[in-house]
């Protein structure tokens, strides 16, 4: 085989690795810190393909390398040896693209294709939206991969057109040493001129509501995909409800509970940008005779302040999805005080037989810690609340290892009659 000119060195790159970081890959754990490397038989540059042998000098596992990460390792395979041909490429592609079938009829056409280390693609994310594809790397390991991801996926995937989106640690790698920056990707390892942003949105279905993605721009690759089945599920109880949706971003929880039958949806955010692309969603959407029907308000401001502040509203359905309290494992006790009062401060502004929905995507808060400090702040009430049920990650978006682990979302509703407006939508 002639040589790879990325990877010039022909010699296999290969680890030996501590006793205990062989039992964590055995277990199928993707990751080896660099300080469980023992033994490196030279330099490996990032990207290059680097195999693990175990004690007995057995194939442990195969995965991308990274010099500068202090992940060193992220596995790509791991049990009996393979060869990473493209024959096997296209193959794990299509492993994550088949799990997904089945899960979605032509009323979602936006959902993840690929979940990083859960779907065996580390550090890598690929979402649809219709017609586009965005491809969000996490890790410049794959920076030099590009051109052979963005082949594959025109193969399989055959989207109008692909945007690749690189998290904020790898934009200055990406453009200083592989001339990559976020935008279209037009061949590969070539991006398009910057787009006309307002080019950049593309709209969506998710179980029959339409959306806009912000796929250039916006948080995470546009839209929070991974909220679908909670706003499904909030749908169903919204009926005839007054509904506040705390830090809304652009409307998802408040269109689901409209079409749902809710009275009004109220949309709280600190960002005027996200509030904008509320409204857009709304308007996208009342040809819905309930989504036109119900009265749609946005507010600007500091949610915590907001819902602290008490104001003299009172609502029967309140949705709690706060972005990441605890950013880092230093920050997760203090996150825990915060979820506990939000919803201590949230369930205030519920009127009697209301519903409080309120999620994490912290994963430096576990599910049992967020739990536990919503139900404190449900026993501090002293009112009825019974627990309709607690969910996690949605079946498009995996999490087979502990730190993949970051949402949750509990439902509770408090016992003793129907809400107070529950007879409005009658009158
Ligand atoms: N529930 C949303 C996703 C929420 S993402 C959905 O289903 O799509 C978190 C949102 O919180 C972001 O839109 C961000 O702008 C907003 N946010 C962050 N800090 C805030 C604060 N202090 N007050 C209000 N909103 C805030």
């Amino acid at each position: 085989m002639s040589p790879d000119p990325r990877f010039p060195n022909p010699t296999r790159l290969r680890l030996r690795v501590t006793a205990t970081a062989e039992s964590i890959l055995r277990s199928g754990h993707p990751w080896l810190f660099a300080d469980s490397v023992r033994e490196q038989n030279r330099e490996g540059q990032p990207g290059e393909l680097a195999v693990v042998y175990d004690r007995q000098d057995k194939f442990l596992a195969i995965g991308l390398f990274d010099p500068d990460s202090p992940i060193r390792l992220r596995v790509l395979h791991a049990g009996r040896p393979v060869t990473l041909d493209d024959a096997w490429w296209r193959q794990h592609l299509r492993a994550a693209l088949d799990r997904r079938r089945g899960l979605f009829d032509g009323r979602t056409n936006g959902y993840r294709w690929v979940n990083g280390e859960s779907d065996g693609w580390p550090g890598l994310v690929l979402d649809r939206y219709d017609e586009t594809l965005v491809l969000k790397l996490y890790t410049a390991a794959w920076l030099p991969r590009l051109g052979e991801i963005h082949h594959a996926l025109l193969t399989d995937l055959k989207p109008h057109r692909v945007v690749l989106r690189l998290s904020r640690n790898i934009q200055e790698m990406a453009a200083t040493r592989f001339g990559l920056r976020e935008g279209f990707l037009a061949n590969g390892e070539n991006t398009a001129p910057p787009p006309d942003p307002a080019q950049a949105a593309t709209v969506f279905l998710e179980h029959g509501l339409r959306f806009e993605a912000e796929v250039i721009r916006g948080q995470k690759t546009g839209f929070f995909l991974d909220q679908r089945e909670n706003r499904r599920r909030v749908e169903t109880l919204a009926r005839g409800r007054e509904v506040l949706n705390a830090f809304s971003f652009s409307g998802g929880f408040s269109l689901y509970a409209a079409r749902g039958g809710a009275e009004s949806v109220l949309d709280l955010d600190i960002s005027a940008h996200a509030l904008e692309a509320a409204r857009r969603n709304y308007a996208l959407n009342t040809s819905d005779p309930s989504v036109a029907r119900c009265r749609h308000q946005c507010v600007q401001a500091d949610a915590f302040a907001w819902i602290e502040g008490g104001g003299a509203r009172k609502f029967d359905l309140i949705i709690l999805d706060p972005p990441s309290l605890a950013k880092r494992e230093s920050e997760r006790a203090r996150a825990i005080q915060a979820y506990a009062k939000l919803a201590e401060t949230g369930m205030r502004l519920l009127r009697r037989g209301g519903i409080l929905v309120a999620a994490s995507c912290s994963a430096h808060v576990s599910s049992a810690e967020f739990f536990a400090a919503v139900r404190g702040a449900v026993r501090k009430s002293g009112r009825p609340f019974e627990e309709l049920e607690t969910t996690g990650h949605p079946p498009d978006h995996p999490a087979t290892f502990p730190e993949a682990q970051y949402l949750k979302c509990i439902y509770l509703r408090e016992q003793g009659g129907a809400p107070a407006s529950a007879g409005r939508a009658e009158d």
